[in-house]
Order: structure tokens, then sequence, then C-alpha cells
């Protein structure tokens, strides 16, 4: 997507070979129209696919996907994190080994608004090692609902998590794919 290439290039802040910062519109301030037509190509992409609902991971993947749901008529589910593993029998549960923290948490879905009737869309703010989404497909196929493939704004493509989620056979449809960047350039695929 063009229009995003072009906010990344302009107001993205690459702080080394890996982390991408954009804070001043994705992450931390939002700019609500450009989320708006993120989000409008997501569900474009993936409209008539049956899909019943979108499902995120708190909290940066919860702006572009309550616009993804939205735009698409069908609920939001937020998977939540947890510091530690407090045993609940009314969730789903997974661990989650995070890129920007290194640390590990734990991922839950309440059982409540899940079943095997449901076909889900992930969406996501980045896609980087895959771990985040590879735990969120294994949450979400606890209940044995199906996968509808993964939505993403900004795919870091020198990372395996396309790679990954492929090999699962998960479609990934990410609107800015980087090849590679370090201080002072980015380049798309
Ligand atoms: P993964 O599990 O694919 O390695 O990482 C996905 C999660 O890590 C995303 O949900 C995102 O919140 C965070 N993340 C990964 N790489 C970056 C990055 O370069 N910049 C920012 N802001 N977040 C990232």
């Amino acid at each position: 997507m063009k229009l995003l290439e072009e906010k990344i290039k302009t107001d993205g802040v690459a702080l080394n070979e890996h982390i991408l910062k954009v804070d001043s519109f994705i992450n931390h301030q939002i700019d609500p129209m450009l989320m708006q037509e993120m989000a409008n190509e997501i569900a474009a992409h993936f409209k008539g696919r049956g899909i019943t609902k979108i499902a995120t991971i708190e909290s940066s993947g919860i702006a572009p996907a309550l616009m993804v749901s939205l735009a698409l008529g069908v609920p939001l589910l937020i998977l939540k994190k947890q510091p530690s593993k407090i045993l609940n029998q009314d969730l789903y549960q997974t661990v989650v080994t995070s890129f920007t923290k290194e640390t590990n948490y734990e991922l839950t879905l309440s059982k409540k608004y899940i079943s095997q009737n449901d076909h889900v869309l992930i969406v996501d703010d980045f896609l980087a090692n895959g771990e985040a989404a590879t735990a969120a497909i294994r949450l979400i196929r606890m209940s044995y609902a199906t996968i509808a493939g993964l939505g993403i704004l900004i795919e870091k493509s020198f990372q395996p998590g396309r790679e990954k989620l492929e090999a699962q056979g998960i479609e990934v449809y990410a609107l800015a794919r980087i090849g590679n960047m370090g201080e002072n350039f980015i380049s798309f695929i």
C-alpha cells in the first residue's frame, strides 16, 4: 500500500536493523484516517470469505483490528496478555515469546466468545518472527474455530514470520513489506 509506505518513509524511525518505531501514527499516537484506509484494504482483501470474527493481540493490534471488524461488520476478540500462568478453566491459554520485550507472557482467550462455528481473521500491527501470530492461531484452534488468514500492517520480511505462517498453511496479507532497513534507510519489497 503506497500510502503506508510513504508514511513509513517520512515518519517511521528505524532504531536499528531490526526495530521500526511507528509511534507517531500507529503505536502511540494514531492517525485515524490512515488507520481506516489500511483497515478497509485488509477488509476488502478478506471480504466474502465467511469471516465471523476478527482477533488481535492487545494492545497495539486493537486499533487496526477494530477498524477491520467495523468494515466487515463482525465482532472483535482481544487476546489478552497475562504476566504469569494462573490456570483458569474459563480461558484458553498459551505462552508467547515477545520479540520487542524479550520476555515470555501468557496469551488468553475467554471460551465464552469463540466456538467451532467461528472463522477468524487475525489482525496485528507488525509481523516479525511470527511468534505472536503463531500463538494466536494456537489459541483460536483450541476452540476448533478455523483461521481465515492474517492481516498485517507492516511485515518485516527479513524476519521469518511469513515463512513460518505459510508453512502452517496460513495466508498472510501485509500492507507494507520491508525488505531491509537501517538507521537511515528503509526499503520495501
Ligand atoms: P513477532 O511475534 O512476529 O516476532 O512480533 C510481533 C509483535 O511484536 C507485534 O505484535 C508488535 O507488537 C511487535 N513488534 C515486532 N517488531 C516490531 C517493530 O519493529 N516495531 C514495533 N513497534 N513493534 C514490533
